[in-house]
Parts: C-alpha cells; sequence; structure tokens
C-alpha cells in the first residue's frame, strides 16, 4: 500500500520501519509523517512513544488512536521547515460526519539522545 504520509513511496519502505520501532526517524519531517500514518493506520502507542516524554501528560494513547479511527485521514501536505525543528503542515481528513476538515498545525520538535520527539502544536486558521 502507498504511505498514508503521500510520500510517494510505499508504507514499507516509508513509515512502517518507524511503526515497528525498527529505526528512529532521522528528522523532525520524517517524525511528523510518520505521525501522520500513525494517525491513519491508527497506532496510538506510537504517537504516545514520539511525544516527548514530559509531555506525555497532557495525552492519551486511547484518546489518539480514537482520534485516529473515528477519521478518514486523506492527505499530508507539508508548508515549510524553517528550522531543524520545526515543521508547519495540514492534514487533511474527513470527519466522523463524512465532512472534509484540515488540520493546520506549527509543530515544535526536539531531539533527545539521537530520537526526534514532537513537543507540541500550535493550531493555525
Ligand atoms: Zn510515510
Amino acid at each position: 500500500m502507498n504511505c498514508p504520509c503521500c510520500s510517494g513511496k510505499s508504507y514499507e519502505e516509508c513509515c512502517k520501519p518507524y511503526h515497528a520501532g525498527e529505526k528512529y526517524a532521522p528528522t523532525a519531517e520524517a517524525l511528523m509523517r510518520s505521525r501522520f500514518s500513525a494517525f491513519a493506520i491508527p497506532n496510538g502507542e506510537y504517537l504516545m512513544e514520539t511525544t516527548l516524554p514530559e509531555k506525555r501528560k497532557f495525552h492519551n494513547k486511547e484518546d489518539l488512536q480514537e482520534w485516529g479511527e473515528i477519521n478518514q485521514w486523506t492527505k499530508l501536505e507539508i508548508i515549510k521547515t524553517p528550522a531543524l525543528n520545526q515543521v508547519e503542515f495540514k492534514a487533511y481528513y474527513n470527519d466522523e460526519d463524512g465532512k472534509p476538515q484540515i488540520h493546520h498545525e506549527f509543530s515544535t520538535f526536539k531531539k533527545v539522545d539521537e530520537r526526534w520527539y514532537y513537543v507540541s502544536g500550535k493550531f493555525l486558521e
């Protein structure tokens, strides 16, 4: 299958190795892509694991899993990566009523011991 992150690669050659824990996403953008794919799959566990440990208390694995499940994730668009630890993106999805939605976010990431983590995001528009 094509990778849900819209890289044009197959899932096996793109985000799957990150989800399977075989390797770590080498950049903040790659982590962002793999997190979008994790909503599409969905894989709440991976979403928690890739959140900075001190930020995990603001999230919940079941909620992340459910958010992935109830929506249909259609497209990811990377708008820009102004710094190594910043990614602006638009995530396109259809909500549980089938209505198309766009989640526009400016996310911040942090690298700790060679691993990238999601820190937080600012919602835009
Ligand atoms: Zn991917």
